[in-house]
């Protein structure tokens, strides 16, 4: 007899287990050979989900009614987490989200860097969560020290900030986003207030018209130092003294507040003019002893106590001494350059956005770092340009390569340079696992292999996991036949002459 084959289609209401989650955080259950992925749903729930969007094998499905609970299902702290959508996880116990985050970069590691399971296993270092071992006041909310607030307008015309609802450009109003700060909402309800007030406009996309586009709050978390900036379409907004005098009455840790223009048709939250209203231009901050300025448009971490941890590590993998040189490819505003400096003999940033670069010389500065050098450009031009020109042997032939780039992972190019370069270690610091896996596989081909990997949860309640890779030069059979002298004496040697 042939067997029936169930196709769902729209609002079929479905009851299913959730077996498995997906990168974006679905949950995923099979039922008739039919695969549904269900938002908000965990691994191990039994739900009853309806069928929004249908295709020939899968379906998107909307989570109606948990059946019976998964035992790693908690309650969403957050009552906005649903609507959001920017919180993938809250409805997870934290533990069981570490889980889910290691497994996410193992999966990576074997199925797109063509590890073996058991070897990736055996190399892998514990997650490090937000809950350290014998911590028992943590949370893993609050962690933010940046904060971007949409403003809109509601259908009575008041003036609101909050979160774009997953996908759209909706504002659903939010003024405690319970990853950020408890200070936030104080701010973003003194300048809401003060817009009503005195008749301020947030700004409409879809008219290209009104004011006040998006709040920026950061929070230098060893300083206790707050700047706000406010994105308007225009140059300056109507009393303007008035609302600072207001801002630093509400909340007297606000150290800068400024103004930044961007009147383009665009996405982009920030434009390129910035004014200070009053106080400071940047905030300062302080990560593993170094002190930064950070200006409102620089990239920093957003988890500083996590970036410590992780800088910790990545300095830990380069196994420094003193004497190391070290380029740190894709350096921001050179955090992990200058942590590095400090234990090494010379250290090379590279960085795409040269405002970030002029941060990181006046970091080195500011510190009194001076063997760190700076190069504004693209990883893989730079580091070629080099390669191919300098006849410094520390630039050449580094002891360390440190890379940390964007999602995308790294260029060809860079990877076939460091290669050629050849490095003792290569610290990769990843914020996708998928690019990680892919970049490790060209890394580890030959002459290279993966030594050591620990994730790192920087990004509690949401999907993002970080990940720092130590990759090292394998010892060459070749070079000790060539020289007589077995593998681990050679490069004893060759490690003392370096
Ligand atoms: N290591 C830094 C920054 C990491 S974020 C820190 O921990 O703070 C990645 C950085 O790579 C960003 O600053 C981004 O501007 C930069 N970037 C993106 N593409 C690049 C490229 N092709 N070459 C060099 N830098 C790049």
């Amino acid at each position: 007899m042939e067997s029936e084959k169930t196709i769902y289609k729209k609002n079929d209401m479905v009851t299913v287990e959730i077996t498995d989650m997906d990168e974006k955080g679905q949950g995923i259950g099979k039922a008739e050979g039919f695969t549904l992925f269900v938002k908000d749903a965990v691994i191990g729930d039994v739900i009853e989900a309806k069928v929004m969007k249908a295709k020939t094998n899968y379906a998107f499905a909307k989570l109606m009614k948990v059946v019976k609970p998964s035992p790693d299902r908690v309650p969403a702290e957050c009552p906005m987490a649903r609507a959001c959508g920017g919180c993938q996880l809250q409805e997870m116990s934290y533990e069981a989200e570490l889980r889910f985050k290691e497994n996410k970069v193992k999966n990576n590691l074997v199925r797109l860097g063509g590890f073996d399971e058991a070897f990736i296993e055996s190399i892998r270092e514990p997650i490090v969560g937000m809950k350290q071992p014998g911590e028992e006041d943590f949370s893993p909310y609050r962690y933010r020290n940046k904060a971007q607030y949409p403003v809109g307008e509601d259908r009575d015309g008041n003036p609101v900030a909050g979160f774009y609802a997953g996908r759209t450009h909706d504002i659903i109003p939010n003024t405690d986003c319970l990853l950020g700060r408890e200070v936030n909402q104080k701010i973003l309800l003194t300048v809401l207030t003060f817009m009503k007030i005195h008749g301020v406009k947030p700004y409409d996309e879809t008219q290209h018209k009104g004011l006040i586009r998006h709040i920026l709050i950061r929070e230098g978390f060893k300083s206790g130092e707050i700047m706000v900036c406010l994105i308007v379409n225009g140059k300056s907004i109507p009393k303007e003294e008035l609302l600072c005098e207001q801002l630093v009455k509400a909340v007297p840790e606000i150290a800068g507040i400024c103004l930044n223009t961007n009147t383009d048709k665009t996405n982009v939250i920030m434009g390129d003019r910035t004014r200070v209203l009053r106080g400071k231009e940047s905030i300062s901050d302080e990560l593993c002893g170094i002190n930064y300025a950070i200006s409102a448009r620089s990239f920093y971490q957003v988890n500083p106590v996590q970036a410590e941890r992780l800088y910790s590590k990545a300095v830990e993998y380069a196994s420094l001494t003193g004497t190391e040189s070290v380029w740190d490819l894709y350096c921001g505003i050179g955090t992990i350059s200058l942590c590095m400096a400090k234990k090494a003999g010379k250290v090379y940033g590279v960085e795409i956005v040269p405002e970030a670069i002029e941060d990181a010389k006046a970091n080195a500065l500011r510190n009194g770092i001076s063997n760190a050098e700076f190069f504004v450009g693209k990883a893989e031009e730079v580091l070629p340009a080099f390669y191919e020109r300098a006849n410094d042997k520390d630039m050449l032939s580094p002891d360390i390569i440190v890379v940390d780039p964007p999602r995308k992972g790294c260029d060809e190019k860079c990877l076939e340079t460091m290669l050629a370069m050849e490095p003792r270690r290569i610290v990769y610091v990843s914020c996708d696992s998928a690019t990680l896996a892919r970049d490790l596989k060209i890394l580890c081909s030959e002459k290279y292999e993966l030594k050591a990997w620990q994730a790192f949860d920087q990004f509690s309640r949401t999907v993002h996991v970080e990940t720092v890779a130590l990759i090292t030069r394998v010892r060459n059979a070749k070079d000790y036949v060539q020289i007589g002298i077995d593998a681990e004496e050679y490069y004893r040697i060759k490690d003392e002459d370096n």
